[in-house]
């Protein structure tokens, strides 16, 4: 007898409960209801990470350029993730979104965004100082603003719940509080040894340990995962004091938005996030969940990054660390709003970490998402920011990458 001759058996195991392996999970089981598919999620719920602890925005898609997977996928994602909001009666916050802009060369900013979104066909309106403040008394602009219609925020946490209970109704298994630990000759090992799962596909949808599993199978390594901390202000005074998104012009050479008022679906307000470099991959908060195999690698490649100031990294970091303090923090949000109480602001908020992949040898930030792998298994990495936008169709572009991999194998075998 094979020592795994009574182990369960899946057609695919998926990696990670985030909104990337959720949506994922849902795809496989839209596409062949009968699949049999088992998802590992190593916290004691789905979304206990970035899927759970972002700024719930549906971005429109005007920020990327045209021939990038995010272009492709934000303005369909967003119109996807909509009408999945509506099917299930889950909250939203229509607010749309004002970009605005401090000085001329910010305009310069605004009308290169403009041409992103015509490019991208996104729906994105030119509006004067006096149109921008019939949408929001509050926002301030030199002399012109964009206005998005399509950006909406959702609650991430309430997405992702109705995401996981539509999968098991759907027949897929939940393993919780179950770290994945290897796939060898086709078996999946999980806690510690304890679990294991006769796998015919094993797709990596890890967030910040994407890179580390991808590696262990071969693949990803050319890339190392440096996760950049989200930290949020809420402010608690007055909820009328701001009515939209209000977000800046971002710099376009690396991948975060700036500090921004968001509304959330209960029609609160809060700022942020920063893009913090965290020391180790789950730094929240003091010194849990720290590792020092993490910390020193991260060390490594974050001296590595002050040393070549690689897309200006030394600025980034400084400009970054400012944000701790309150003050410091407070004051970029009122650059982009009047009539905010700096006293209004709250504690700091549950912060996100983003899974912000590096590319080893250019020290760049890689900005587009990238998949990698075979007829065996795939590795979703970089999975950053709109990815929780995007998670729909491109949750669909993993699947057809996969079956695209596995039916070359079949077609050879058959030569
Ligand atoms: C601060 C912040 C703000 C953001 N704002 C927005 C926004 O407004 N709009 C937007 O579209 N996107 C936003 N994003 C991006 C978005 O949240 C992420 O891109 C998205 O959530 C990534 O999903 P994921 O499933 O890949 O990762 P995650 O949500 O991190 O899920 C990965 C899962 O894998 C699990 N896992 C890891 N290792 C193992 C293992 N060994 N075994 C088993 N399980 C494992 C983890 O526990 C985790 O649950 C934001 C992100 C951050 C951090």
């Amino acid at each position: 007898m094979t020592p795994f001759t009574n182990v369960a058996t899946y057609d695919y195991v998926i990696v990670g409960a985030g909104i990337i392996g959720l949506t994922i999970s849902r795809e496989l089981k839209l596409r062949d209801p009968d699949t049999r598919i088992a998802v590992l999620e190593k916290e004691p719920m789905p979304a206990y990470h970035a899927s759970g602890r972002n700024s719930g925005v549906l971005h429109a898609g005007f920020y990327y350029t045209a021939n990038s997977l995010k272009a492709r996928f934000t303005r369909d994602g967003n119109r996807m993730l909509r009408d999945y909001c509506e099917k299930y009666g889950l909250d939203m916050n229509r607010c749309g979104k004002l970009i605005v802009a401090a000085d001329e060369e910010e305009l310069r900013g605004l009308e290169e965004l403009k041409r992103r979104g015509d490019t991208n066909g996104v729906e994105l309106h030119w509006v004067d100082e006096v149109e921008a403040m019939a949408i929001d008394p509050n926002a301030k602009t030199f002399r012109k603003a964009l206005y998005s219609p399509t950006t909406v925020t959702v609650d991430p946490q309430q997405v992702c719940e109705t995401l996981w209970r539509e999968n098991e109704r759907n027949g897929v298994h939940f393993y919780l509080d179950t770290p994945f630990v290897d796939f060898v000759d086709g078996h999946v090992h999980a806690c510690g040894g304890e679990l294991t799962l006769r796998c015919g596909y094993l797709i990596n949808a890890a967030g910040l340990y994407a890179d580390k599993i991808a590696q262990a199978l071969g693949f990803g390594r050319s890339y190392t995962i440096i996760p950049f901390k989200g930290l949020y202000l809420k402010y608690a005074k007055n909820k009328t004091d701001i009515r939209t998104n209000i977000y800046p012009v971002p710099n376009l050479g690396n991948p975060f938005l700036g500090v921004h008022f968001t509304k959330t679906v209960d029609g609160g307000i809060k700022i942020g996030p920063t893009a913090i470099p965290a020391l180790w991959r789950e730094n929240y908060k003091g010194f849990s969940r720290f590792r020092l195999s993490e910390f020193l690698t991260i060390l490594f490649y974050e001296a590595k990054l002050v040393l070549t100031n690689s897309f200006g990294f030394r600025r980034l970091a400084i400009e970054e660390m400012k944000k701790y303090f309150r003050s410091n923090f407070i004051r970029l949000s009122q650059k982009l709003a009047r009539g905010v109480d700096p006293e209004g602001f709250g504690e700091f908020g549950r912060p996100g970490i983003r899974a912000q992949l590096l590319h080893k040898d250019t020290l760049e930030l890689v900005q587009d998402f990238v998949i990698e792998g075979d007829h065996r298994s795939m590795h979703v990495l970089n999975a950053v920011s709109p990815a929780f936008t995007c998670s729909m169709p491109f949750a669909r572009y993993v699947v057809d990458e996969v079956e695209e991999k596995r039916r070359v194998v079949k077609e050879e075998d058959l030569l």
